[in-house]
């Protein structure tokens, strides 16, 4: 039998007329205007008085990966840089839930009482790989961060590791020269980023926790060498014994180091961060390491090494950008690639083969 379907009069086949679509822009909405991008001179003059906003947007444009607005940075950042430097620098490390967030809101409120301007800035790099950073873009510091001298700056998102801390770098120089008289470098205790934290800063205070009486194995020795204090936190409640181990074995375990370069040997603290005890004591220490280090002329060399090594970085980046960002290289990489991958060359052949053309082409 024939379905009914196929009747020419089934009503479900019939097109129905249909009505005018209405436009996709909305004809009654008002564009707004783009915000005037400002001048150099207009940027320098809004850091220099030290205008917040001013600086907010100076950091988003050291931040972009657009050239123009990267020249208009680089101009900024060259006339900030007499106007910088007049700052102490320190750079908090731990693994996730160390309590980094909890105590910078509280070390901020601290070292705040005394007056000054704090900036917090964080590096991590793990957006990029993982396309969520550990450290969060949320605003974790409550308190601080209603605070009329506190300018805090969540880590510049996605890019290397060099390219994310030198970015870091950079609106340390912004903010110093705003007047930021304290600059607190925030980094996860994982991978690689401790060491770009540093190279920028003046202390570098590692936060850990007690754990079950092993915690020494997870951590890098190379970490542990960094540190100029260590700071054992969540000492509080059924906690504190637990604590004070763990602070006993971290003394005895620095003991193993040779003395670092600044002379300086690192103290191992416990406190608690949301009980707000032992607070003023772990300042103590870095006030007290500042005292030693200006005394014995390691504060300004610590920052000669860093401005060479950040000389070197710089270049690096530059050069690695100008080669992998050339359209010719990267087609030439892709075929490359694929004759490694399937042994027709040699990596070495590849790279040299890739380099020469680079290199020849270039002058
Ligand atoms: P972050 O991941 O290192 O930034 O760590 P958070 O500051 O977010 O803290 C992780 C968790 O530990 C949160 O639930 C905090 O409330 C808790 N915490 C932080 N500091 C302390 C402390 O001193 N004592 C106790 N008991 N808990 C803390």
């Amino acid at each position: 039998m024939e379905h009914p379907e196929n009747d020419e009069k089934y009503a479900g086949l019939a097109v129905n007329k249909g009505i005018e679509q209405p436009p996709i822009v909305n004809p009654y909405l008002k564009r707004k205007p783009r915000r005037r991008l400002l001048s150099a001179a207009e940027y320098v003059e809004g850091i220099l008085k030290g205008d917040i906003t001013v600086l907010g947007q100076a950091v988003t444009l050291v931040e972009s990966r657009n050239p123009d607005h990267q020249a208009v940075a680089q101009e900024v950042i060259e006339k900030c840089l007499p106007y910088a430097g007049k700052s102490v620098r320190i750079g908090i490390t731990g693994v996730p839930g160390a309590g980094k967030s909890t105590s910078i809101d509280v070390f901020g409120l601290h070292v705040l009482k005394k007056g000054g301007r704090l900036a917090v800035l964080a590096i991590d790099p793990s957006s990029e790989r993982s396309n969520g950073s550990i450290l969060g873009d949320k605003t974790r510091m409550e308190k601080l961060s209603v605070h009329p001298d506190a300018f805090i700056r969540p880590s510049p998102s996605a890019g290397s590791l060099g390219g994310v801390a030198r970015k870091t770098r950079e609106t340390i120089v912004l903010c110093e020269a705003a007047g930021f008289d304290k600059i607190f470098v925030e980094t996860v205790g994982v991978g690689q980023s401790e060491t770009a934290v540093h190279s920028m800063v003046d202390f570098f205070l590692l936060i850990q926790l007690a754990g079950t009486g092993d915690e020494l194995q997870g951590i890098k020795r190379g970490i542990m060498e960094m540190a100029d204090g260590i700071v054992i936190n969540k000492a509080d409640g059924d906690n504190v014994d637990r604590a004070h181990l763990a602070q006993a074995q971290f003394r005895s375990a620095l003991h193993l180091f040779p003395l670092p370069p600044s002379g300086w040997t690192p103290e191992v603290l416990t406190y608690s961060g949301y009980y707000e005890i032992g607070i003023a004591e772990v300042w103590d220490m870095i006030d007290r390491y500042f005292e030693f280090v200006r005394k014995n002329g390691y504060f300004d060399e610590k920052r000669r090494q860093q401005e060479k090594y950040w000389m070197y970085e710089t270049i690096n980046e530059h050069l690695k950008a100008n080669f992998y960002n050339n359209d010719t290289i990267r087609e030439m990489l892709a075929a490359k690639q694929q004759l490694v991958l399937s042994a027709k060359q040699s990596s070495f052949m590849a790279a040299a083969d890739v380099l020469k053309f680079y290199f020849d082409n270039k002058g």
